[in-house]
């Protein structure tokens, strides 16, 4: 059976193997929050576009201020937003505002606080260093350079960035769908009623989430009961859309009839079974050009599983690079045995304390378990080769979100 960075390897793999030109759209600004950029985007000037104050104070020659203290003669003031036409000569000095361009002639800004000033006389205490407390222009970006590459996914701070450029309207690529198929005979909707033997379906509103999230448009079919006629029609129907997720029947049971479904279909498996915890039973694979993920039932592996494979395949069939999930480290709160062989994903809370972060398993019944996972806040990562982790340990710990 693959490990779980084997098989992880491989979805990375056959994405980029399968070599997917997303479509791109043109999106205002406002709404381009977590998509992905279709074109790289250069400065549209200098930025800085002005040697910058970042400090309220007075522009200076350095070299006048060199054995303080020192009197210079006030020019003025220069506010953000405004600026200075001429230029300092030696002795002189100008009031400057955080924000507001460095007159010419000045190479630094003493901080008011090293002043003290009556009328245009200027009593400096403190020397400054030649550029001090100034950015200079076209540090941060030349004019032209690029500042965010195609296929980035873009977050606050990016939209900050586009905005900064003056990209009011954004080219990104068009989200892929992502079509949900829940299989089960037990599984009703949840606005049903469900008799004591069966079981709401949960998975299909929390894969929608996790979809949407990741930067897909989710698209939930009902729920397919365990027969494979019905399943290989509700299939062909989940072919429509850019990636195909099924959730159960995929183990060894009788009724788990979710393989065999798709093998019908003429489906490549690329692996079926994962060394994992939870999430064993995983499937991945291609059929009529669509990738495809059975990912198993019980409702924390199919989150799991999800957060994992799928979310990264997501982001490849997106337009951007393959989000592999990444761990932090912290210090086991308690110790715990852990059979080896596999990578286990298993729920914990990391709480804040004064020295390294500590963590914590949470009580859970295992893979089914939502309940344990929601009172959770993190997964530690068991690698394979661990066993007995003692407190004090550094592991590794994954975020759930
Ligand atoms: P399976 O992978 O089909 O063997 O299902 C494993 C477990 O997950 C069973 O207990 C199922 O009842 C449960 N399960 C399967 N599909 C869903 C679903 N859509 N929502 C909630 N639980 C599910
Ligand atoms: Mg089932």
């Amino acid at each position: 059976m693959l490990s779980f960075e084997q098989a992880l390897n491989l979805v990375k793999e056959k994405l980029a193997a399968a070599n997917l030109r997303p479509g791109m759209e043109v999106v205002p600004l406002g709404a381009a929050c977590g998509r992905v950029l279709a074109e790289d985007v250069v400065a549209d000037r200098d930025y800085p576009p002005f040697h910058r104050s970042i400090r309220d104070g007075f522009a200076v020659r350095a070299e006048d201020v060199g054995a303080p203290p020192v009197e210079l003669r006030s020019r003025g003031e220069i506010r953000a937003g405004g600026h200075f036409t001429g230029a300092l000569g030696p002795g002189e000095c100008v009031s400057i505002m955080t924000g507001a361009p460095l007159p010419a002639g000045a190479d630094a800004v003493v901080m008011v606080e090293y002043t003290e000033s009556q009328d245009d006389k200027v009593n400096v205490h403190r020397g400054v260093r030649a550029g001090e407390n100034v950015v200079q222009q076209g540090s941060e970006a030349r004019v032209g350079a690029g500042v965010l590459p195609r296929g980035r996914r873009l977050g606050a701070g990016e939209l900050g960035l586009l905005a900064t450029v003056g990209k009011s309207r954004v080219p990104v690529f068009v989200r892929p769908v992502v079509a949900i198929l829940p299989t089960g005979d037990e599984v009703v909707p949840v606005e049903q009623r469900p008799e004591w033997f069966q079981i709401r379906n949960s998975n299909a509103i929390a894969l929608s989430a996790q979809v949407a999230a990741a930067g897909g448009i989710p698209h939930c079919l009902e729920i397919a009961p365990d027969r494979p006629q019905a399943l290989r029609r509700m299939i062909q129907e989940g072919l429509n859309a850019d990636l195909l997720l099924l959730t159960g029947g995929v183990s060894v049971g009788k009724y788990d009839f979710v393989a065999q479904a798709l093998a019908d279909l003429g489906a490549e498996f690329y692996f079926q079974g994962v060394a994992l915890r939870p999430g064993k039973p995983l499937v991945f694979g291609r059929v009529a050009g669509k990738f495809f993920f059975g990912l198993p039932g019980n409702p924390v592996s199919t989150f799991l599983t999800f957060a994992l494979f799928a979310r990264p395949a997501l982001a490849v069939l997106g337009g951007a690079d393959f989000e592999a999930p990444f761990f932090l480290r912290a210090r086991l709160g308690k110790p715990f045995q852990q059979r080896s062989g596999l990578t286990a994903f298993l729920p914990a809370r990391l709480e804040r304390s004064s020295g390294d972060p500590v963590v914590s398993l949470v009580d859970w019944q295992g893979s089914g378990d939502l309940v344990g996972v929601a009172t959770a806040n993190c997964f530690i990562v068991v690698h394979p080769d661990e066993r007995n982790l003692a407190a004090g340990d550094w592991v590794d710990v994954m975020a759930k979100d």
